[in-house]
């Protein structure tokens, strides 16, 4: 079977449209995703510019070999604007279309390298492109990587293009020979229209399921943990302990008389006294700590490897700095407070859920006794529980 050049030319350009149009009809559905209608656009005129090709050589007409330079630089401008839309990087259009400008400049060239002009004012925008969505990996999606390797192909086969177009003039109008190193252009421009649009759909929709998984678990208000993803946590870090057979302990903390810091000075103040005391209570914790929202003003945080005695200590400095740092919260003396109720297990074989419980129970006592203050739960009954030797976690 013989390949024929035109033909693979009217398939690349038949292909890179279809793709094109994929990305628009995405778009379409979601506006929000604009490197979806950029790179939709890109497809376009990378048809267009594939056709104006192809019948620049059949016919051999130098004006339709002119506009298709323009059209591909075109292509490149937007497909470099496209991919940094993907990340929500600024990508100013007249960057983008000074590609198309600088082929002006390039026409009055000596005819020795002006063939090479459209493929460098290319390769650097794909270049550009593909560095782009690499710096961005630490997003962690999966379509990222061949979405990024498709373009350093394409960016690698079009530098090759510049370096074999350097010093040849040409006679007549040429495209690339098919068994050339260049040819495989030919072959590669139909992959990289098809996975570059296959992929960018991946990687928004992969976008879009990672969100929707950490909204399931994160609290909205002071992004921290809610319930659920707090007992999610909170069962890893005593499975844990179990296996290693050191102690946990749970900390319960309930801001003190909150109705009425609402009723004061309104729920914008409230929430701010919320997030205050998230803020006081991260920086005061480890990085292996589980800390969440169980709902309303109550919070709970989980110490791995942690003494009653330790964890108690960590509640207290807790306590304290929120006494202080919530004194004034928007312009308004709120003077919040916190009381906390801790408890633990010993090697870690309680539930998390009867361990909640017994820092309830300790946190009621606070509150009892006056709030703004710790209670632990194994100091409740009469004080018989009562250790002078206090262990370090
Ligand atoms: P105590 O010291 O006994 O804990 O008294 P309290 O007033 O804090 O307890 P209570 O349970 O009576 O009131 C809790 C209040 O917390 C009632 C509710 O309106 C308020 N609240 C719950 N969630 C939020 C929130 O997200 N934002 C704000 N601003 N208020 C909230
Ligand atoms: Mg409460
Ligand atoms: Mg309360």
């Amino acid at each position: 079977m013989q390949l024929d050049t035109l033909t693979l030319m009217a398939m690349g350009s038949f292909v890179a449209a279809c793709s094109g149009t994929l990305l628009l009809v995405a778009w379409w559905a979601n506006r929000k995703l604009l490197a979806l209608a950029i790179w939709g656009i890109a497809g376009l005129a990378a048809a267009a510019g594939i056709l104006c090709l192809m019948m620049a050589t059949a016919y051999q007409e130098p004006l339709l070999m002119i506009g298709a330079g323009y059209w591909l630089a075109l292509n490149h401008g937007l497909i470099w604007k496209g991919a940094r839309a993907l990340d929500e990087k600024p990508a100013p259009i007249a960057l983008a279309l000074a590609g198309v400008g600088l082929l002006f400049v390039v026409g009055l060239l000596p005819a020795s390298i002006r063939g090479a002009g459209p493929l460098v004012i290319s390769a650097a925008y794909l270049l550009a492109a593909t560095i782009s969505l690499w710096r961005g990996r630490a997003e962690r999606l999966p379509a990222r990587l061949p979405l990024t390797v498709l373009l350093g192909v394409h960016a690698s086969v079009t530098l090759i293009g510049t370096v074999s177009m350097i010093g040849s003039r040409g006679v007549g109008i040429q495209v690339p020979e098919l068994m050339s190193f260049f040819g495989i252009i030919h072959f590669e421009s139909i992959i990289f229209a098809v996975g570059t649009a296959a992929f960018a759909l991946s990687l928004v929709k992969e976008r879009s399921e990672a969100a929707s998984q950490l909204a399931a678990v994160i609290d909205p208000l002071t992004g921290i943990a809610n319930r659920a993803g707090f007992l999610d946590a909170a069962a890893k870090i005593m499975h844990r302990c179990q296996r290693e057979g050191a102690p946990v302990s749970v900390i319960m903390f309930d801001l003190d008389k909150f109705k009425s810091i609402n009723d004061t000075f309104g729920h914008a103040t409230g929430d701010a006294v919320i997030r205050k005391f998230c803020a006081v209570t991260a920086a005061a914790l480890r990085p292996y700590d589980a800390f969440g929202r169980l709902g309303g003003e109550e919070f709970a945080v989980v110490m791995a490897a942690t003494s009653i005695e330790a964890a108690a200590i960590r509640a207290d400095r807790i306590r304290a700095a929120f006494e202080a740092d919530a004194r004034i919260v928007d312009d308004h003396q709120v003077l919040a407070t916190v009381s906390a109720g801790v408890s633990e297990s010993a090697k870690a074989d309680a539930e998390i859920g009867s361990l909640l419980k017994l820092s309830d129970q300790a946190l009621y006592a606070a509150k009892a006794a006056g709030r703004n203050r710790v209670k632990r739960a194994d100091q409740l009954d009469a004080k018989r529980v009562r250790s002078d030797i206090i262990r370090v976690a």
